[in-house]
């Protein structure tokens, strides 16, 4: 990416920050900067003050409140409020918006679409192996069926999405999915920030593999952050023993990952709803 378009892109997730997130809210601000260790998107002088600012602002340090980006007073002690407007309403950024929309629309239609084809080819073959074996399979294993344990499903939620306040309204929503009832203990792990992209993945979807394909653009929005509550789950029926992770995030979405879905990734998030 050319440094200009990268700037532009910079200052827009500059302004987006500072207009949804509180800075003199530690946690969140942690949230942030952890996130942006790992992932140097804020990397231009700019982004370098952006962050050294919010940190001594959540850790009462902020000896001076002028603008990161032109130097003027800023009232909110981060980026004043005429390089807020300039910048949320520029060109660059309505442009941003519409295209990012159509990136994504065109995106998905192409991913299905070749999602659909590869796939087929895949069937068909598997399919034409599977007759010729299914009957001999059928004969010399039927009777040993009962032993098996049966093979799970990536699990999808059938529950409304329903926003929660608390931690007890975040657990009353997840033991919908996890009730004790059927053998689901469920223990809360208290308050976290999480990716507001994960919330954000398709229903059944593997966070891993959508992180690795992330265009440019779409890591500026998936890496922004939301509150969650977490959660350690456990599963025992006296034969088989599960152990996970979930977070409701305050919208009510959804995200488990470990043994709970078989064959999948249990280090990857899941979206169940
Ligand atoms: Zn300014």
């Amino acid at each position: 990416m050319p440094d200009e378009a990268k700037l532009k892109q910079e200052l827009l997730y500059m302004v987006k920050l500072t207009e949804k997130y509180d800075f003199t809210n530690r946690q969140v601000v942690d949230g942030i900067l952890r996130l942006e260790n790992e992932r140097q998107i804020l990397t231009s002088v700019f982004g370098k003050r952006f962050k050294d600012r919010i940190f001594d602002i959540a850790y009462d340090n902020a000896s001076n409140n002028t603008c990161v980006i032109c130097g003027q007073e800023a009232e909110n002690g981060v980026i004043c409020q005429d390089c807020l407007n300039r910048i949320s309403h520029s060109a660059y950024a309505s442009a941003k918006a519409g295209e990012t929309e159509h990136d994504i629309q065109t995106e998905v239609k192409t991913k299905k679409k070749i999602h659909f084809l590869s796939y087929f080819k895949y069937v068909l073959l598997v399919s034409l192996a599977l007759i010729c074996f299914a009957q001999i399979w059928l004969l010399y294993t039927f009777h040993t069926l009962p032993d098996h344990n049966p093979t799970q499903e990536p699990y999808i939620s059938d529950k409304e999405i329903v926003a929660v306040s608390d931690e007890e309204s975040a657990l009353a929503q997840l033991q919908l999915d996890y009730s004790p009832d059927d053998g689901y203990d469920i223990i809360s792990l208290g308050p976290v920030v999480e990716l507001s992209g994960l919330f954000a993945n398709e229903v059944g979807a593997s966070a891993t593999e959508i992180e690795e394909n992330l265009s440019d653009e779409e890591r500026y929005d998936y890496f922004l952050i939301e509150e969650a509550y977490k959660f350690y789950i456990s599963y025992n029926d006296g034969v088989s023993i599960k152990l996970g992770l979930a977070e409701v995030s305050t919208q009510g979405n959804i995200i488990v990952k470990g043994d709970f879905n078989d064959l999948r990734d249990p280090n990857a998030f899941y979206r169940i709803r």
